[in-house]
């Protein structure tokens, strides 16, 4: 197939690269032609330009921009689509996408692959970014099945896990597991940069291993990014946030009341909680 990429950045860029090795002639797009000519020497792309007309003959095209320009994005594109191309988009958030996008375009498929890094632009694009990852479709009433068919089939070759939701339940979902983990992440980091002694602060960076690599890992990611998902995701990652606050008030209760045995319970509890969360890749 002829698929469109929008925005050479890492998930357009990654994206590129393994429908190229899938065997479709990929089409890049994106603001800056200095992007463009990188996408095509870094190969996540057969042809770029900073001009949607170059997307005339595209079949599929993923809009790839960051959420808070996706509307304009999409509405300049659109006079240059081919009447039967199908158009999605890879935005961290749904409903709000979908609401504007969906009445701009008849074969429109939201869509979002959860995979990702912490660093930005076509340099940080990689291959296989997105195998045995999930990549869920958010098909509403209005959807065109043959267009959510043909993607369907474009994501299984990633070799990604497929899965299809509302997008309402899709920003409720991933306000838990994606867009509540960078806000507790950056408080975490937040609250160790508050030592105010110098040295114990020094000696706490020095020793930081591991674990707060981990724990650290999101909330240290592209802010641009965080803060995108706060805005368009705001009422449910408020919600997560509000009973992750309880949730840390319940340790600080029973922390100061020395009870040692419903702290282990609790600890038992998410222990055994985490292989439903995790460890599945
Ligand atoms: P990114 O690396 O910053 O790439 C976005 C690209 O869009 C930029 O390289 C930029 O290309 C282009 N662009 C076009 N118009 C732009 C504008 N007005 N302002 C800034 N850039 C503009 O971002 P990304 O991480 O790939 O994210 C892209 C989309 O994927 C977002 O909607 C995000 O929600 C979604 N997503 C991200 C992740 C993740 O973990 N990063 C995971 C899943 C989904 P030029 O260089 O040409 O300006």
């Amino acid at each position: 197939m002829k698929i469109g990429i929008v925005g050479l950045g890492l998930i357009g860029g990654s994206l590129g690269f393994d429908l190229r090795a899938a065997g479709h002639e990929v089409l890049g797009v994106s603001r800056q032609t200095a992007t463009c000519e990188q996408a095509i020497a870094l190969g996540a792309v057969d042809r770029a330009s900073a001009e949607f007309e170059l997307l005339s003959a595209a079949e599929a095209i993923f809009l790839c921009t960051p959420l808070g320009v996706m509307p304009q994005t999409a509405e300049a594109l659109v006079p240059y689509l081919s009447p039967a191309a199908i158009l999605t988009d890879v935005g961290s958030v749904k409903a709000s996408v979908v609401e504007t996008l969906e009445p701009l375009w008849h074969r429109f498929v939201g869509g979002h692959p959860m995979a990702g890094k912490e660093t930005a632009g076509i340099a940080a694009a990689q291959a296989g970014l997105f195998a045995n990852r999930p990549y869920v479709l958010t098909p509403t009433a209005r959807t065109d099945s043959e267009a959510k068919a043909t993607l369907e089939h474009l994501i299984r070759a990633l070799q990604s896990n497929y899965y299809e939701c509302s997008p309402a339940q899709h920003d409720r979902a991933v306000a838990w597991i994606s867009h509540l983990p960078v806000m507790a992440s950056a408080s975490l980091i937040a609250a160790c940069q508050q030592e105010p002694e110098a040295t114990t602060l020094a000696l706490a960076q020095a020793l930081a291993s591991s674990g707060f690599r981990d724990t650290s890992r999101v909330g240290g990611g592209n802010p641009a990014l965080g803060r995108m998902m706060a805005q368009y995701n705001r009422e449910e990652l408020l919600r997560s946030l509000q009973i992750y606050r309880q949730s840390i008030d319940r340790c600080i209760l029973l922390i100061e009341q020395h009870r040692w045995d419903d702290l282990e319970r609790h600890l038992t509890e998410t222990h055994q909680a985490r292989p439903q969360f995790a460890d599945k890749a």
